[in-house]
């Protein structure tokens, strides 16, 4: 037994902001676990190393969905960082806030103080924005987020791809990031070359100091109460049980699959299934697991008649030569992410707000290489990628225990295209995708006419394409939503839980809806905010 004023559960994008804000004072112990490896490996560094990482099981938890109706039956790949940095240290490194009306939407769902106005301070605070090669210069005791415009570095397709967007009357913009409403080039968390996770931003500038413990490779297995008061965590390191006590309070930080699994395994949750498995139910919460979202995309794929990152990446020759200048410059393909443009537009003039976000990459893959991502094997020729997700999609899933067993992987039911809206929505959005590649800029680009043909298809066949050939963009969260109910919430404005003392939960899981955009941005808002209030607390 030891003990501490705060035990966060989970190193993190939401765990790294919490170690790193709740021990800065040097007034309170912190204690942080997390159930993965230290992050200093070298594919975790590199940025393009996130093709290798994606089907890496020392670093990733590898989830499988159940098998699914929407996606004609079949079982959706979860890939969730397992990983000092948690999925930060493994993700696609975009970085955008979404759009004002997701926060504002937060407010109006019951939480005060959630609205873009008060949001947009917080981000403010964190991040600090740099051109690429001009992202030196933060001493490593100061966290701040590194946010880098590598618009200069980006392939020369980008130029297409904004001509494009010009010519259907798209907004195109610089600032894509922090205007929501456009395309442009994806601004990403990189700083001199190298990934800039939570972890490298926040917890490693803080981890010298003597009250803050980071244990790795530690499982937690449960949360003890005592009348309802979260008191003590249980987990289990080298085979050993071991429980640490939380003085002051206990605050998961687990993603939004694990949050709600370990809030199950807890007696949290809803009592049929803490019942099945035998557990004992502390408080009956149907809306744990609940609620799950998550962006559902699809790509299309064209032939290019100009070299694109194909050509770099999928041969010897130009991986050697990429690899060469990583080594030397730390720039070049290596150095960033293969999403290089995009953003949030409208798929039809009428719509109120942008509803679909775009990925243009100048790299394309359409075979599955088992335990491979398809962009470490791109297509044998020059190509490139159209691809769009729904920013709001409103089918909602759940994520529920199987055993007691903390070791067995929960069951993830993410009902996608069950709600009639969101099927709707892929037909709008893929005909957006047809009119785009009828643009002059993507013509001239073209060396075949395009593989799929939207525009002769019937709206029929693009969903059943769809259903067939999409998957998950990896931003499962809502599991454990805010709101002033308890009825239809699990955590309240404060992110205490509902009818439990000393518990907040502080990650993805606490949306109350999905934001339009990629969700690590939010996920460090929401930690940020969420240290400030505990803070304010104690
Ligand atoms: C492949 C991939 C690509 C993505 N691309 C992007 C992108 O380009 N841009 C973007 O904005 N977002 C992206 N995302 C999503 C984004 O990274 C996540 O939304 C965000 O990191 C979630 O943060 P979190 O703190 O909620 O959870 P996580 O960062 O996943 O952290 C949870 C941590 O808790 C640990 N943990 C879980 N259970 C336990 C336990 N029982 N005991 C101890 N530790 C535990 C985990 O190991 C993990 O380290 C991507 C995600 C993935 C997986």
């Amino acid at each position: 037994m030891q003990d501490f004023d705060y035990i966060i559960v989970g190193a993190g994008s939401a765990g790294c902001v919490l170690a790193d804000k709740l021990s800065a004072s040097g007034r309170h112990k912190v204690l942080l676990l997390e159930a993965g490896p230290s992050d200093r490996r070298f594919w975790i560094r590199v940025p393009i190393g996130y093709g290798i990482s994606f089907h890496d099981a020392t670093v990733n938890w590898k989830y499988q969905s159940e098998p699914d109706p929407g996606i004609n039956g079949r079982r959706m790949y979860f890939p969730r960082g397992r990983v000092v940095g948690g999925s930060s240290s493994i993700n696609a490194l975009i970085y955008h806030r979404g759009q004002a009306n997701d926060y504002d939407d937060w407010a109006t769902a019951g939480n005060p103080g959630w609205d873009y106005k008060s949001v947009a301070k917080i981000y403010d605070s964190f991040e600090q924005v740099r051109k690429v090669g001009d992202e030196g210069g933060i001493p490593p005791t100061c966290s701040r987020l590194s946010v880098t415009d590598a618009t200069t570095s980006y392939h020369p397709m980008k130029d297409q791809f904004a001509d494009m967007c010009k010519q259907i009357q798209l907004p195109v913009s610089r600032n894509p990031v922090m205007e929501g409403h456009s395309a442009g080039p994806y601004f990403i968390t990189t700083r001199q070359g190298t990934r800039c996770s939570s972890a490298v931003a926040f917890l490693h500038p803080a981890a010298n100091r003597p009250n803050l413990t980071l244990i790795t490779n530690i499982m937690v297995q449960r949360i003890g109460f005592q009348d309802r008061r979260a008191t003590n965590v249980d987990c289990l390191l080298n085979g050993r049980k071991v429980t640490f006590n939380a003085g002051r309070e206990v605050l998961l930080a687990a993603g939004a699959i694990n949050s709600p699994q370990l809030l199950q395994l807890s007696g949290v949750g809803p009592k049929d299934v803490i019942r099945d498995t035998g557990l004992e139910v502390v408080l009956d919460q149907p809306n744990v697991g609940s609620h799950l979202q998550d962006h559902l995309g699809v790509d299309y794929v064209y032939k290019a008649n100009r070299p694109t990152l194909n050509d770099v990446l999928g041969r010897w020759s130009g991986r050697i030569r990429a690899g060469i200048e990583y080594l030397t410059r730390r720039t070049g393909p290596l150095s960033l992410s293969v999403n290089q443009f995009g953003g949030l537009v409208k798929s039809s003039p009428d719509r109120v707000f942008p509803d679909t976000q775009l990925y243009l990459n100048p790299l394309s893959y359409q075979t599955f290489y088992k335990g491979r991502r398809a962009l470490t094997k791109p297509d044998k020729f020059s190509g490139f990628i159209m691809g769009f997700n729904s920013c709001r999609p409103v089918s909602e899933g759940h994520v529920r225990i199987r055993s007691s067993d903390p070791k067995m992987a929960p069951a993830i039911i993410p009902n996608y295209l069950s709600a009639q809206k969101d099927v709707d929505d892929v037909i709008c959005m893929a005909r957006l995708i047809g009119r785009m590649q009828q643009t002059p800029a993507i013509r001239e680009t073209l060396s075949a006419p395009p593989l799929t043909p939207l525009e002769k298809m019937s709206d029929d066949e693009i969903v059943n394409d769809f259903r067939e050939r999409c998957s998950t963009v990896f931003h499962p969260c809502c599991t454990a939503r805010m709101g002033s109910d308890p009825k239809t919430s699990v955590v309240d404005k404060c992110l205490k839980v509902h009818g439990i003392d000393g518990l907040r939960v502080c990650d993805a899981s606490v949306f109350p809806n999905i934001t339009s955009a990629n969700t690590n941005a939010p996920t460090l808002m929401v930690a940020h905010r969420a240290a400030e209030m505990i803070l304010a607390d104690g």
